[in-house]
């Protein structure tokens, strides 16, 4: 079924003469620019918030249902931060890794258990490339945790939660 871009609506509401005019807005499918109902809602530095190497993130594509969620942790000070996936029941221990985050995506190392051809990996690639246009793409969500993403700890300001890092560490952040 084809969605609107711009206020979720399907197709079947549209003005039959003209099938692209299916927005409760009276906008067309293409015309996301102009909506902001159909923004994409995420707030956060999504590659600064992996980066920082103690939080996890969930990609969500609304149109096809998958979901995925990644777990982040630094080595050597944060000059390098590996990516793993969770494959299991368990949120906080079914992990499994995937390779080495970089501004590309992730790279796969001879210890990746995923292949370049999952979808999880392919999913995770696909946002890390489309950051700067992530906007015009509003079925795809992105999520933190709700913890700060370099120390780990709950996000209660309002602030931290639209960023992901809380006020301490965004100061110790550059
Ligand atoms: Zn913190």
């Amino acid at each position: 079924m084809n969605k609107c871009w711009t206020c979720d609506n399907s197709k079947t509401v549209g003005n039959p003469n003209d099938p692209e005019i299916d927005c409760k807005l009276g906008r067309s499918i293409f015309d996301s620019d102009t909506c902001d109902e159909g923004k994409n809602p995420v707030t956060f530095d999504i590659l600064r918030y992996m980066k920082a190497g103690r939080g996890k993130v969930t990609i969500s594509n609304e149109e096809t249902g998958n979901r995925y969620t990644f777990k982040f942790s630094n080595i050597e000070n944060g000059k390098m931060t590996f990516v793993k996936l969770l494959t299991g029941a368990n949120n906080e221990s079914d992990y499994t890794y995937v390779g080495v985050l970089t501004d590309n995506g992730i790279k796969l190392t001879s210890a990746s258990k995923v292949t370049a051809e999952a979808p999880s990996y392919r999913a995770f690639n696909w946002v890390i490339r489309h950051l700067s246009t992530l906007d015009k793409y509003p079925q795809v969500k992105v999520y933190h945790e709700g913890v700060c993403g370099r120390c780990g700890r709950t996000l209660t300001t309002p602030e931290s939660i639209k960023s992901g890092i809380g006020p301490e560490c965004g100061k110790r952040m550059s």
